[in-house]
């Protein structure tokens, strides 16, 4: 693939089935409030219905008849011939009440539709068929979009690109859709190669969403199922804990699998970033202090021939430790992108990672 798309960018070819989902918003579930309820309760009433039996076999009486037994069912229920006595020892001997032979199953629930939670290796090696919702499980506010194909991912994601951080494009108001064909065209790109993964907050995300809702911009298909999910998402954490949606697509003719899981990894460094204060903390600080002029001076260049907004000082910090820190894939980062020898990187890269 071409250097200069290293940006790691991206649309999915609109299809009816993504429409239909697209219209109904997954429910909001606070994380881990669906399961906990549903067996707990069955123990306690498994016991209290042996104990009643108990105490109403202890106090019958025998007559006549001879020793008749009684045999429990499971679930403490009697059956058997018609007894009207059960000697004491017969409770002592008596099996314990047996589990009922199947316990309700939890039908299918909310819980079903939160996204699974995968680590890094999982997500890497996963291959959606679908645009599908994931999660990280080493850190829990950070959410991928996995899709089939860079076209697909192009579709949903490329006009929130072009708000939030593409160069010389606006970022007060969403384009039209020619606006946003003319922007890649000029870019000498397609819709599957604008991007090769996206990274935003949720307070981008939702900039965007409002700004296309004030000027009644009509969202794409995959756009409006890209709302539904922020949406899902925006309620799984925690009220004033911003979240990073992430997104890539599988490996196909214009990515190979080693190019998505450098791209993962790139992406990865931006959900950390936008979600740990205190590693952006240090960034931010070794990007003003440690590095000199000249040094953030060669990383804007490069990061403004990507296409990235070098007015922008927050993605140039964010996207200096991405590319410097965690992109191992030499098609999207080499010293030489920023006219620098390996040992210079090197020191550089000491430098941002130090507490
Ligand atoms: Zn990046």
């Amino acid at each position: 693939m071409p250097e200069d798309d290293a940006t790691i960018r991206h649309s999915p070819a609109p299809d009816p089935g993504r429409n239909s989902r697209v219209q109904v918003a997954p429910p909001r579930v606070e994380w881990g409030s669906a399961p906990a309820a549903v067996p707990a309760a069955k123990p306690v009433r498994r016991g209290a219905a042996w104990m009643l039996g108990g105490v109403a076999l202890a106090g019958f009486v025998a007559v006549g008849l001879g020793a008749w037994w009684v045999v429990l069912a499971p679930g403490g229920i009697p059956v058997g011939p018609p007894v009207v006595a059960a000697p004491a020892p017969v409770q002592a001997e008596a099996p314990p009440p047996a589990l009922p032979a199947a316990l309700p199953v939890p039908t299918a629930s909310r819980l079903a539709a939160l996204p699974p939670l995968l680590e890094e290796a999982a997500l890497r090696d996963h291959r959606a068929d679908a645009p599908v919702l994931l999660r990280l499980a080493e850190n829990p506010a950070v959410f991928l979009i996995d899709f089939p194909t860079l076209e697909a991912q192009g579709a949903a994601m490329n006009r929130i690109a072009a708000l939030v951080e593409k160069a010389g494009l606006p970022r007060d108001r969403v384009l039209g859709e020619a606006e946003m064909a003319a922007a890649i065209a000029r870019a000498g790109d397609t819709a599957a190669t604008f991007y090769y993964g996206h990274n935003y907050r949720g307070s981008d995300l939702q900039r965007f969403f409002d700004l296309a809702q004030r000027d009644a911009v009509v969202l794409s298909p995959g756009e409006a199922w890209v709302e539904a999910q922020v949406r899902l998402a925006r309620g799984l954490v925690p009220a004033g804990q911003e979240m990073v949606l992430l997104s890539i697509a599988a490996p196909g003719p214009l990515m190979d699998a080693t190019g998505r899981a450098s791209i993962l990894r790139h992406e990865l460094s931006h959900g950390r970033y936008g979600t740990d204060p205190a590693y952006a903390a240090g960034i931010r600080e070794a990007w003003r202090q440690r590095l000199t002029e000249a040094e953030r001076a060669a990383i804007r260049a490069f990061l403004g021939r990507e296409g990235y907004d070098t007015a922008d000082e927050e993605l140039m910090i964010n996207e200096a430790q991405a590319y410097l820190l965690h992109t191992p894939d030499p098609r999207f980062f080499t010293p030489a992108h920023i006219g620098m020898d390996e040992a210079q990187v090197e020191r550089l890269r000491g430098l941002l990672r130090q507490p």
